[in-house]
């Protein structure tokens, strides 16, 4: 299934992901896509208050590249921004997957992400505008 939702500011782009955030279950993986300032930061923000967890907390992980945040259900905020795909695909991310939800920037330098993942891919438009498309396996 794929939704497109046109938002006009970050707060609308957060509240996509807050509103997915309730809906997933463990072992959800979401790749996140888009160029720089596109708004997956926001999105995944959005993602962690929507399973109730600190969302103010939430930044592009610069130094980490994995982010895990606990609570009922964690998650784990994963940017593959500074490393290579073969660096990405020794991360052992297919691990991560068994332990809660992964949403995953810069996801395109996995090679082998799960056919079940639900693909977040944002469009900058100009200005504050952004297509945010939500695909899903079934
Ligand atoms: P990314 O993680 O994709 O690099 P960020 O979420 O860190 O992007 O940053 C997005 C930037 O774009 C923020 O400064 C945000 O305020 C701005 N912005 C403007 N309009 C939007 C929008 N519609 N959705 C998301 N972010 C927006
Ligand atoms: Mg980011």
């Amino acid at each position: 299934m794929t939704r497109i939702t046109l938002t006009s500011s970050e707060q609308e782009t957060s509240a996509l992901g807050r509103d997915l955030g309730p809906t997933l279950p463990i072992g959800t993986t979401l790749l996140l896509r888009g160029d720089l300032g596109a708004g997956k930061t926001a999105f995944v923000r959005g993602l962690a208050e929507g399973m109730g967890l600190p969302a103010e907390a939430v930044s592009s992980p610069t130094f980490t590249l994995i982010q895990e945040y606990r609570g009922a259900r964690r998650l784990f905020h994963v940017d593959l921004y500074r490393i290579s795909a073969m660096e990405a695909d020794d991360l052992g991310l297919d691990e991560l997957t068994t332990q809660g939800v992964v949403a995953i920037e810069w996801a395109d330098k996995w090679t082998s992400p799960p056919a079940s993942a639900i693909d977040v891919h944002i469009e900058d438009l100009g200005g504050d505008s952004r297509r945010v498309t939500i695909r899903t396996a079934e």
